[in-house]
């Protein structure tokens, strides 16, 4: 079987890899290569956690990911997780907790509760004013989000497929596919992994189920002359009782401390967007800092970047067949949160259109009302 991949982003990296190595010829075809700066996988980091509240079908994911990330470092004998631990900060009623204690508990991945003031000691780079509880998942970490797709890309050549730069032509009825530069492409089946591309290739099918939106992201010096903000010394942390839902990852390759807010922003289109954040992003990410990193309060801003999140009305990911070509299929839909399960979601695409797994409902495009 033939199969063409069309995004080598982190679902379609690993979708391609998954097929490769079950015995499919595989093509795998990006409009500007794995991870670029545009890419929702395009990013340096991206963090890898299994606590997901009451969505057990992403902590299942997610602990399935984890596994085939560090199977793919031994295998290949480089990182691409660099341990950190993440970090919870909450109420103490919060639900996301209580649910999260029960998944992990269930899949039998380590987990902490802890009250504010011992946080404190453990993590004092923070302010823990208004948290009352804290929730550590140990084995989380950091994901070199842009180069693992690049490395991700390397190995799937290297085992025999064909990777080219190319642009499928959109929109795309995707019975045979027409090139950019007017060749076509015959395959067997066609997975589109496009990230927030997707609903202008498919725009019948779903622009109502993916939308892009802006997401500000910044990065802010650390003190001179210290690692407090190191992996190993400090963690990602998610702050559940800020107003904008912040988030953050420690300095690796000493870009900063990066952080942002897990809203959504608005619409975005991923090729005439403005990459500039917004005046209030910064105004917002300042005073917070001001109040959760005070030795950060006057940090002069590093970097900053914009990315979108590809989001489905449930957050939960789109990964099902065209409803009127059986040979189409569609991997999308991350949602703010997709980076992480690339190899699991690479394994889940290939074993369904194999035949070896059944698909998961949570996934169908059958879930929403289609039109
Ligand atoms: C700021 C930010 C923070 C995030 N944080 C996290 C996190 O901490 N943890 C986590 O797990 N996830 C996180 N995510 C989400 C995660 O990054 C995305 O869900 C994931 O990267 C999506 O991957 P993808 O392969 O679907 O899309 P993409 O990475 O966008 O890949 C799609 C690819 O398709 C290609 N393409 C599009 N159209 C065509 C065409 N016509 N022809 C050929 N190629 C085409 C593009 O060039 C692109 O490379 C974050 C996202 C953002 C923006």
């Amino acid at each position: 079987m033939h199969v063409a991949v069309i995004g080598a982003g982190a679902f379609g990296g690993w979708t391609a890899l998954h097929l490769l190595r079950r015995g499919s010829k595989v093509t795998l075809l990006d409009a500007w290569g794995a991870g670029h700066s545009r890419a929702s996988s395009g990013g340096e980091t991206r963090i890898i956690r299994c606590a997901y509240g009451n969505d057990n079908v992403s902590a299942r994911f997610a602990k399935r990911a984890f596994e085939l990330w560090r199977e793919s470092e031994r295998e290949w004998g480089i990182p691409l997780l660099i341990p950190s631990g993440m970090l919870f900060l909450a109420k103490e009623n919060e639900p996301f907790l209580k649910a999260s204690a029960e998944a992990l508990t269930a899949l039998g991945i380590p987990f902490e509760r802890f009250p504010a003031a011992d946080a404190a000691k453990r993590f004092p780079q923070f302010c823990f004013d208004g948290i009352e509880v804290a929730f550590y998942e140990p084995g989380a970490g950091v994901l070199t989000a842009r180069r693992n797709c690049r490395l991700v890309t390397e190995r799937f050549v290297s085992e025999g497929g064909d990777f080219r730069i190319r642009a499928v032509r959109t929109p795309c009825d995707a019975s045979s596919i027409e090139l950019a530069d007017g060749s076509k492409l015959n395959a067997d089946r066609y997975v589109f992994a496009c990230g927030p591309w997707l609903p202008r290739l498919f725009p019948h099918v779903l622009s109502n189920l993916i939308r892009p939106t802006k997401q500000d992201v910044m990065f802010l010096s650390t003190p001179p002359g210290a690692d407090d903000f190191a992996p190993g010394r400090f963690p990602c942390w998610f702050d559940m009782t800020s107003e904008n839902v912040f988030y953050g990852i420690p300095d690796v390759e000493n870009r900063g401390f990066k952080l942002a807010p897990d809203l959504r922003g608005p619409a975005f289109d991923p090729d005439t967007g403005s990459r500039a954040i917004s005046e209030d992003s910064i105004r917002a990410m300042r005073e917070f800092v001001a109040r959760r990193f005070p030795s950060l309060e006057t940090s002069a801003l590093a970097e900053t970047r914009v990315c979108q999140y590809e989001n489905s009305p449930d957050f939960a990911f789109v990964i099902d067949q065209h409803p009127e070509n059986e040979n189409v299929w569609f991997a999308g839909g991350g949602s703010g949160h997709g980076y992480k399960h690339g190899p699991a979601v690479g394994e889940y695409i290939a074993d369904v259109m194999l035949g070896t797994r059944d698909p998961e409902p949570a996934f169908a495009i059958s879930r929403f009302k289609v039109g």
